[in-house]
């Protein structure tokens, strides 16, 4: 006798949850500040679900890599939590902006001490921080990443970090402003061509689920087996992350994302977002299709249906 194949609940609700974002494809629009950025084709969608006991999921574009822009903040920021610790505090804060990603008028104010290490003015000053610790700040960047995702060939695309360099001004404003006040080290010029690579870096949804796996696993990585890897931060670490990611993860629209998905995410002008839910899996979503503050319109979609569709929430454990 022949019986059907059920599909699993999570393949059956990111089946449904693509079906249904694709009523928003035209309500958002590419990121063309950035000009290599502007030639994204806008109507693609990609998901990719990984959960702590080794499975994965996906739907849709989930193996095309993109740019992941600020996701890169995240990573940056963990890598330098690694090796600066809690001196980082002296020269970042951990408090939302409720100000664009690239907005300059807190710091003024402010001293040059930008919010927290997810706005640009916060990264720049990571990446400064990365700068004077690695001799080749990018292939430190790299070579973790290529270990979180198993992936020799990750990398990050030449042209666009060449397109945002060139047009880097605001960027290049907020580096300068801050060395003004004393809390930037290194020259901006060389802190901006860091920085503009590791924007550029190119990872697809099913490996930026894996490569911040550790977040949802107590700071421990997961090969792609599925078996115990690296423990890439202390489990204390990993629950700071994620309570940073909750509050300050989507720029200005934080209070929105948490309201709606409840989990720490980490978004992108390139349209990606990468959603943790500690202790379950972790979440990775792609459409290039921006709202006015710079996230994904389907990305930020797909995460709430999801979280609606699976009851997962940062408190469900
Ligand atoms: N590279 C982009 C910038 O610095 C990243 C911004 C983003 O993804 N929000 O403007």
């Amino acid at each position: 006798m022949r019986s059907a194949t059920l599909a699993h609940p999570l393949s059956a609700a990111l089946d449904q949850i693509h079906t249904e974002a694709q009523a928003l494809f035209g309500q958002g629009q590419v990121a063309d500040y950035i000009p290599a950025l502007a030639q994204v084709q806008p109507r693609q969608f990609g998901m990719a679900l990984a959960l702590t006991d080794g499975s994965t999921f996906t739907v849709g574009d989930a193996h095309t890599a993109f740019s992941i822009q600020s996701i890169s903040k995240l990573f940056t920021f963990v890598l330098a939590l690694k090796v600066v610790g809690d001196a980082v505090w002296k020269r970042v804060g951990r408090e939302p902006s409720g100000a664009a990603f690239n907005s300059m008028v807190q710091l003024e104010s402010e001293h040059g001490i930008p919010r927290n290490p997810f706005i640009n003015a916060g990264a720049l000053v990571i990446t400064d921080m990365l700068t004077t610790r690695y001799a080749h700040l990018d292939y430190a960047l790299l070579g973790a990443l290529r270990r979180l995702t198993d992936d020799p060939t990750l990398s990050w695309n030449v042209q666009v970090a060449k397109s945002e360099r060139e047009t880097a001004h605001r960027n290049m404003a907020l580096a300068y402003f801050m060395k003004s006040y004393g809390n930037f080290v290194n020259p901006p010029e060389l802190v901006l061509d860091n920085y503009c690579r590791q924007c550029a870096i190119e990872m697809s949804c099913a490996q930026l689920a894996q490569a911040s796996m550790f977040l949802a696993n107590a700071g421990r990585d997961l090969n792609r087996h599925g078996q115990a890897d690296e423990q890439m931060l202390l489990p204390d670490e990993a629950r700071r992350v994620n309570a940073l990611l909750l509050t300050c993860g989507a720029y200005d629209a934080a209070g929105d994302f948490a309201y709606r998905i409840g989990l720490p995410v980490k978004t992108g002008v390139g349209g990606g977002i990468v959603a943790i839910a500690p202790g379950m899996g972790t979440v990775a979503v792609w459409a290039p299709e921006l709202d006015a503050k710079g996230n994904s319109v389907l990305g930020a979609f797909a995460l709430e249906r999801l979280v609606q569709l699976t009851g997962w929430h940062y408190a469900s454990r």
